[in-house]
């Protein structure tokens, strides 16, 4: 079978032909039906994430198609021990001895993939897979963020991309006021909010209209941080949603006073996707996908790299 693998930090993914993998008793074969890139994709290929054996193949938003015709969503997180005080307490997405899908096991990026049966969701099969496999990353974790802002009426969306795409509708749903951050000059996604649903849409160095009650970043950026905390009120939330960001430049501790929080958030729970994915179906939730081969797995993850679409990219195999 193909598989896009990354070899080593800094170069493109390598187009390889791979013996398709067996499954043990306790994981699923799936015959991939799309997968989508994600801007981690990125950080790993930058080796802002470490993979820790290569060659690896990429890709942790799989949709594909288990023996018996059955579909299956696959996330980020991919393996956990179960055994650890985190798994115990309910808290594997902090796992110590976690395996990620696409960094420590072999993604979706590829004609077939072999997966933990833990970690595989069941989708249904009347939706196109493209449309559904950015609900996995961009999805699920943006949903585990917004979890953490509470009963916030006034939501800050910072970073206009996949997630804030998905969590937007969300919200709105919720009846939440989402003000959207998006690039500065970056109209486009500026529309886009407002399409979605947002009450405001600005960029990023503008105030909103009214003090935001939380906010969630999900643009890889630390100098969103103290502009985030600046628009909160006291006692809201500033949740970090990336996998990795740029340092946080200092700020005055006025900004943090009066019982503001920032926290961040890491990976997944498999709740969370038992709760996500039945909801995004009842909204029900659109993406916005454009759609590449696994061919030109390349030219998507550039695409994302320099912001050439909006919504999500989406490998069709
Ligand atoms: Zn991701
Ligand atoms: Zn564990």
């Amino acid at each position: 079978m193909r598989a896009m693998q990354f070899i080593s930090t800094g170069e493109p993914l390598h187009l390889t032909e791979v013996p398709t993998p067996t499954a043990a008793e306790d994981q699923l074969l799936l015959t991939v039906e799309a997968c989508a890139v994600c801007r981690t994709d990125l950080h790993l290929m930058d080796g802002e994430v470490e993979i820790k054996d290569p060659p690896r193949t990429l890709g942790h938003q799989i949709v594909g198609i288990d023996e018996r015709g059955d579909r299956f969503g696959v996330p980020w997180l991919g393996w956990t021990c179960g055994t650890c005080s985190f798994c115990v307490a309910g808290k594997e997405n902090l796992c110590p001895n976690a395996k990620f899908t696409g960094c420590d096991i072999d993604g979706g990026f590829a004609d077939e993939a072999v997966v933990d049966r833990r970690y595989a969701f069941p989708l249904p099969k009347d939706q196109p897979a493209e449309q559904l496999a950015p609900l996995l990353c961009a999805g699920l974790i943006g949903f585990r963020c917004l979890s953490f802002t509470g009963e916030a009426t006034n939501l800050g969306i910072y970073g206009f991309g996949a997630a804030a795409h998905v969590i937007t509708q969300v919200a709105v749903h919720q009846q939440r006021s989402v003000f959207a951050f998006t690039r500065p000059k970056d109209t486009e996604a500026q529309a886009k909010a407002s399409e979605l649903g947002a009450t405001w849409a600005g960029d990023s160095e503008q105030q909103p209209p009214e003090p935001l009650d939380a906010a969630i970043i999900f643009a890889p950026v630390g100098e969103l941080v103290p502009k985030a905390l600046a628009a909160t009120k006291p006692g809201g939330t500033v949740v970090c949603g990336g996998i990795h960001m740029s340092d946080i430049p200092s700020f005055p501790y006025e900004l943090l006073w009066h019982e503001r929080t920032i926290k961040s958030v890491a990976n997944l729970t498999r709740t969370d996707g038992e709760e996500f994915l039945p909801l995004a179906a009842e909204i029900p939730i659109r993406t916005e996908v454009t759609t590449y081969p696994l061919e030109q797995t390349n030219q998507a993850l550039d695409d994302l790299r320099h912001g050439r679409f909006t919504g999500s990219a989406v490998i069709v195999l």
